[in-house]
């Protein structure tokens, strides 16, 4: 199949959590190969798209990227509702960005009535010391029915593997 081809499925996939836990980073890793070590605040949303092949199909994931802060957030609300797939990402490092997650999934489940909607648990910065280990993430997200993907966007670290697997997800749905 040509790169070039039409997609056979679009999907839009948002990524939220707490500013600095490496949202940014983890899209330009995958959309762009690199690991942009300089912080600039993402102001507002910006997405970026990305093909994955799955089998004989050619999904487009339309990924959107948000900003953490809280002015923001009223802002973001608007596009949980029409979105296909979130990831709600944390920082392994940082045990208030993980017990931020619950806050980010209630400010979710207030706008999107669309249960069908895919979710995915993201740890990043795997490369670092970990403050919240795996079992206490894996339980997290097994309490909202999640997976549970641990990455670092540093590292290139199963970067690929949670956007495939989120792919094979929305797929999977329908
Ligand atoms: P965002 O606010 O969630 O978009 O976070 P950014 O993507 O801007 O990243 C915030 C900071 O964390 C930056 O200084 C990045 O260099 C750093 N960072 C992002 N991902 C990783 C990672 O996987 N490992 C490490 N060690 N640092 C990371
Ligand atoms: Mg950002």
């Amino acid at each position: 199949m040509a790169s070039q081809s039409e997609p056979d499925y679009v999907f839009k996939v948002i990524i939220v959590g707490d500013s600095f836990v490496g949202k940014t980073c983890t899209l330009i890793q995958r959309s762009e190969r690199y690991f942009k070590k300089d912080y600039s605040a993402t102001i507002g949303l910006d997405f970026r798209a990305t093909d994955i092949i799955i089998g004989n199909s050619k999904v487009k994931l339309q990924i959107w990227d948000t900003a953490g802060q809280e002015r923001f957030r009223a802002f973001v609300k608007v596009y949980y509702r029409d979105s296909d797939g979130i990831c709600i990402m944390f920082d392994k490092s940082s045990r208030e960005s993980f017990d931020h997650v619950d806050g980010w999934i209630k400010d979710i489940d207030k706008e999107v009535e669309n249960k069908n909607q895919i979710r995915i648990l993201v740890g990043n910065k795997a490369d670092l010391k970990s403050v919240v280990i795996n079992e206490e993430a894996n339980i997290k997200a097994e309490k909202y029915n999640m997976d549970y993907v641990e990455i670092s966007a540093k590292e290139n670290y199963q970067v690929d593997f949670l956007f495939e697997a989120l792919a094979f997800r929305l797929l999977e749905r329908g």
